[in-house]
């Protein structure tokens, strides 16, 4: 079995090879290690080998994470969100990455209120359309940016996407794709790209790799990086 700190060497190898294939600076893309139901030691072992930033899908889960690795650690929130757990999640993590809703948005920027802190969010696109799945269906993204881009406390950095699964990586690419094109339009329209550079979360173990060649910023790993969750 590989260590931890292997499985990251050989992730950051192959984010590396994936953006000089697509004539990509390999910095321009973001690691986030995606730690749900990995137990607290693995996460250490992560920090340990140099890995700063992670990913949470559940929030009672992520704050006793958040507690226990205490500062120097970056969290992006990447599970389903609800409305009235807003407040938690707007304290606890440095990026909201799953916003997918209107309400949900006015939740988030009404209890960062006061706080003196914008928070970056990207905007969860449902690009293959799943019923089963989270996310703004892609002819109804360019609508809930207008109105986030309204709400003063939240700043949308980029979008992001959990497109269906297939088995090989290559099938996922035009959902890809169609992310970035979404992005890439908005930034063109002036809706994007104004807090910064424009952020596009996408790719997970099976296809990060693919992800990268069509412009992710954000890599969401798991799987590849800690093993086979409990
Ligand atoms: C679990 C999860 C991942 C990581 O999936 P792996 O296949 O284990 O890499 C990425 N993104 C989201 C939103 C997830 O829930």
């Amino acid at each position: 079995m590989t260590t931890i700190a292997e499985n990251l060497q050989n992730i950051r190898t192959r984010i590396n090879d994936a953006a000089q294939r697509a004539g990509r600076d390999g910095d321009a893309v973001r690691l986030v290690a995606v730690s749900k139901r990995v137990p607290l030691e693995r996460l250490q072992e992560a920090v340990d080998a140099g890995q700063r930033l992670f990913g949470e899908n559940y929030l009672q889960e992520a704050e006793l994470k958040i507690k226990a690795l205490g500062p120097g650690v970056e969290w992006h929130f990447i599970g389903h969100l609800q409305s009235n757990k807003a407040k938690i999640a707007a304290g606890l993590f440095g990026v909201v990455e799953t916003v997918d809703r209107l309400k949900l948005a006015i939740a988030l920027d009404r209890h960062l209120a006061g706080t003196g802190k914008r928070l970056p969010v990207l905007l969860q696109v449902n690009v293959g359309r799943e019923v089963q799945k989270s996310g703004v269906l892609p002819e109804d993204a360019e609508a809930l940016l207008r109105q986030v881009n309204e709400l003063p406390n939240l700043a949308v950095h980029g979008l992001m996407a959990m497109p269906p699964f297939f088995e090989s990586g290559e099938e996922v690419r035009p959902y890809f794709r169609q992310l970035r094109e979404l992005a890439d339009a908005f930034v063109e329209q002036g809706l994007l790209g104004q807090h910064g550079p424009l952020e596009l979360s996408m790719g997970m173990s099976g296809d990060f790799e693919v992800a990268v060649e069509e412009g992710a910023t954000l890599v969401r790993v798991g799987t590849a990086l800690f093993g086979e969750r409990l």
